[in-house]
């Protein structure tokens, strides 16, 4: 369903790819970003971009935020000239980025006493689900909030799942990265000892995608050339998902769990090695470029 006035805020890897396909089910779309490159990539991808986000949110019926950390997030819509300031409280807001819960309910709070609805609506899927229009939505908010949403989440994903009231969606996300980043470091793990061992890398993919150690790091995102085409280990470990951003979301489990009084010891561990990657190389690869690092120093 469209015919609504987007406000896109955060057009890097995964926003600007959602904001096309919003604008592709009819909406109109006004996307804003801080950054000169996303700017400019937005720009020659068809889209319009607004000089500052005030102006982008100033008509919308709906804002839609995708920003790499949760004091973006913040900034965005309390700041000076942010969202609460410059949006008309009739107007959805939607956050899409992955942050740490407290600041997600910070922000509802703050959205809430301005009089809009709110839905925190972190997402899994990566860069190519964010162009297929197939991305997982958690969403953490009220029900009236979710079904205002639902028509825009649906033009960028296929699951909506709503996961309890403001930041749930958060703790959701939080809790599926931990699994992520624990089960990257043992596909990578296993593909290195295969390797060793004299297993071929596609021997290992046909047999592991069909048995019990299957999964999506492993089927829809393998860290070595070859069997997933579409995998960034076919392109250099261009990002998709950037090392950085993996280890981000680690932290934020293990605040989580440092605040919940939980020990979560593999996660810890995948934290410390994404920590010593990212020293190491940067970054800005991506998550699945922890083979390389592995590889030199295991
Ligand atoms: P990215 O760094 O490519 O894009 C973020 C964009 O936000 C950048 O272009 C940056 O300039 C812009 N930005 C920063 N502050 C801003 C502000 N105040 N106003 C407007 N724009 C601002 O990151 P990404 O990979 O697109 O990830 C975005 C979010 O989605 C992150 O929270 C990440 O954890 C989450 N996520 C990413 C993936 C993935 O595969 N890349 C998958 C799931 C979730």
């Amino acid at each position: 369903m469209g015919g609504s006035r987007i406000a896109f805020l955060g057009l890097g890897n995964m926003g600007l790819p959602m904001a096309r396909n919003l604008v592709a089910a009819e909406n109109s779309v006004v996307g804003y970003d801080v950054g000169e490159a996303a700017q400019a990539a937005a720009v020659a991808a068809g889209l319009e971009v607004a000089a500052t986000a005030a102006e982008a949110v100033a008509k919308a019926d709906a804002v839609v935020t995708m920003l790499p950390a949760g004091d973006a997030v913040s900034q965005a819509y309390c700041g000076e000239g942010g969202v609460l300031a410059s949006a008309s409280p009739a107007a959805l807001l939607i956050d899409s980025s992955t942050i740490d819960v407290a600041t997600s309910r910070q922000v509802h709070a703050a959205a809430a006493a301005a009089g809009f609805a709110m839905v925190d609506a972190p997402v899994s899927g990566g860069v190519a689900a964010a162009a297929a229009g197939t991305l997982t939505f958690m969403v953490g908010g009220e029900t009236a909030a979710l079904q205002r949403a639902e028509p825009l989440l649906h033009a960028m994903g296929m699951t909506v799942v709503h996961a309890g009231p403001a930041g749930n969606g958060q703790a959701a996300k939080i809790c599926n990265n931990l699994m992520l980043g624990i089960q990257m470091v043992s596909v990578c793990e296993a593909f290195l000892l295969a390797r060793r061992l004299g297993l071929e890398d596609q021997a290992l993919f046909d047999i592991a995608s069909k048995a019990s150690g299957q999964c999506w790091s492993l089927t829809s995102y393998c860290p070595v050339p070859g069997p997933v085409p579409g995998s960034p280990a076919n392109r250099d470990y261009r990002p998709g998902f950037a090392a950085a951003m993996m280890l981000k979301d680690l932290r934020l489990s293990q605040g989580a769990a440092a605040e919940a009084g939980l020990a979560t010891p593999l996660g810890a561990h995948a934290a410390a090695l994404y920590e010593a990657y990212c020293t190491a190389d940067g970054g800005a690869a991506d998550f699945s470029g922890i083979i390389r690092w592995l590889d030199r120093n295991t």
